[in-house]
């Protein structure tokens, strides 16, 4: 059986990326929760994808939002739950304004940065939702 794995690498994936290496990008409105759903104009869509990104799903802050997910269906079959790509390839965005953003977690107090909710791992203190453009890592990887 031949069967290519491509594992391109999306590290410098800030902008307009998708439809490269056979993911799809579908749109719409987070209903959060334990099984998150992206209410589309074609019909809800069952989401699924790896812990982190489950986490993320799961956020009620994120409820109602605008909602673009990179991935693919799970399977064939017709409703079947769409894969969102691991968290560390960010296929999670949000549409504030006309800008595309990622969801990122930001302690004020500590200024540390993670891309799940929860508490800080310095302070514990419950972290706040920080959509952003671009990471300030992005800025020191092309700055050279
Ligand atoms: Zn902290």
């Amino acid at each position: 059986m031949l069967r290519r794995t491509f594992t391109t690498s999306l590290a410098a994936f800030v902008g307009q990326a998708y439809a490269t290496n056979g993911s799809q990008s579908i749109r719409g409105k987070l209903a959060p929760g334990p099984k998150p759903t992206l209410l589309t104009p074609a019909g809800p869509i069952t989401l699924t994808g790896d812990a982190g990104t489950l986490f993320v799903l799961g956020d009620l802050r994120l409820k109602d939002l605008d909602v673009e997910l990179l991935g693919q269906p799970a399977s064939a079959e017709p409703g079947a739950p769409f894969q969102i790509q691991p968290l560390h390839k960010r296929a999670v965005f949000v549409y504030k304004a006309g800008k595309r953003l990622m969801v990122t977690y930001w302690c004020e107090v500590c200024s540390i940065r993670t891309f799940t909710p929860g508490v800080c791992m310095c302070c514990q203190d419950e972290t706040a939702v920080d959509f952003k453009e671009r990471l300030e890592s992005d800025d020191l990887s092309t700055a050279k």
